[in-house]
């Protein structure tokens, strides 16, 4: 899942934005061919957004289509585009991979990254402490599982993965907001083959196992330490505890929607005699919080919000487990990381 922002920029920069990556671009252009599509939309994160006048213009000359950019910021499969969708024929959705049912016009194709993963996961092999370890990675990088799990036999260490199904569409794949595949192992350890803490962090949470990371694209390897984030967690929930007036959150994203939760959230905090509302909205940020008088809230959308951006917000933002510690609900023995089982269903 991309999140750093970036704007679009020229077609050498589009060039260099994918050469990292594999695209199935020839099926897509043979789908629309077949499909007779005469609009397309392109959507995609914002680390594949300066490719896409490039592609834009490729589609264009090869299938006669006219493209339309999802100008939006885009986080995940969980995020299509659905105004869009029902402007266009045929939707390419970039960089990620489908979450359940969704509509019918929309094409998932994935951002496969070139770079190899052996040399790195030798080297976290090192780190590793048990023979059986289970075996987890990020959608860009599922294809190359079976060179890691190779170079781990070779150590002497099975790797083991946990199987695809929920939101999860491959064996071994996690995302942000499930670690099916993770908690699915009866394993002591796990390796995380990817960038960024997230998702390792995400691992060790919801299995309270040791993770050890091995990043193809700096070649680093290390430990992932929940400490610093439990201490953070631990501070947002005991300030939202001075808090009278809650707004919870509920997302537009059609795989982020968790309006049953929402509401039974409110009911709970209106139990305690808290002042709780709910709030709608698409792209959740700072500035829309501000005017709304809320003292604390509670995000039902993306686990991100919470956890990654928490601190651009000035009042605490909770995880959905996270307010039921704060009233009560929920003891505070071991962290229950926020994972979403919705999946995708447009009737
Ligand atoms: S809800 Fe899940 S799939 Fe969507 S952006 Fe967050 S982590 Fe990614």
């Amino acid at each position: 899942m991309a999140r750093a922002h970036s704007t679009a920029g020229s077609s050498s920069n589009s060039d260099s934005c994918l050469s990292g990556y594999d695209l199935d671009l020839d099926r897509a252009v043979d789908l629309i061919q077949k499909s007779g599509a005469r609009r397309v939309g392109l959507q995609a994160p914002e680390g594949l957004k300066r490719a896409l006048l490039a592609l834009a213009r490729q589609i264009e000359e090869k299938t006669g289509a006219e493209v339309i950019i999802s100008g939006d910021p885009c986080f995940g499969a969980c995020d299509v585009d659905m105004e869009l969708c029902r402007e266009v024929d045929l939707m390419l959705h970039l960089g990620h991979a489908q979450i359940g049912v969704g509509p019918d016009n929309v094409i998932f194709l994935v951002a496969r990254m070139k770079e190899d993963i052996r040399d790195v996961v030798e080297k976290a092999a090192i780190l590793l402490k048990s023979k059986r370890v289970g075996v987890t990675t990020t959608i860009q990088h599922v294809h190359k599982l079976d060179q890691a799990l190779e170079a781990l036999k070779e150590r002497g260490i099975e790797g083991l993965l946990g199987p695809a199904g929920g939101r999860v569409k491959y064996p071994g794949q996690v995302l942000g907001c499930s670690y099916s595949t993770a908690r699915a192992l009866d394993v002591e350890e796990y390796l995380f083959i990817g960038t960024g803490q997230f998702h390792p962090l995400g691992i060790a949470l919801a299995t309270c196992k040791r993770v050890v990371i091995a990043d193809p694209v700096t070649g680093e390897v290390s430990e992932i330490d929940t400490d610093p984030m439990l201490r953070r967690r631990f501070g947002a929930i005991s300030r939202a505890g001075k808090a009278k007036r809650f707004a919870i959150l509920v997302s537009k994203k059609p795989g982020q929607k968790r309006m049953e939760l929402a509401t039974r959230l409110k009911a709970l905090g209106e139990a305690r005699g808290l002042e709780m509302f709910l709030v709608y909205l698409d792209n959740i940020e700072p500035d829309r919080l501000l005017n709304l008088g809320a003292e604390a809230a509670v995000s039902t959308a993306c686990p991100r919000v919470a956890l990654d951006d928490a601190a651009k917000y000035r009042i605490p933002i909770l995880t959905p487990p996270e307010f039921e510690v704060l009233v009560g609900e929920r003891e505070w023995v071991e962290y229950r990381f926020d994972e979403i089982e919705e999946l995708i269903f447009v009737l």
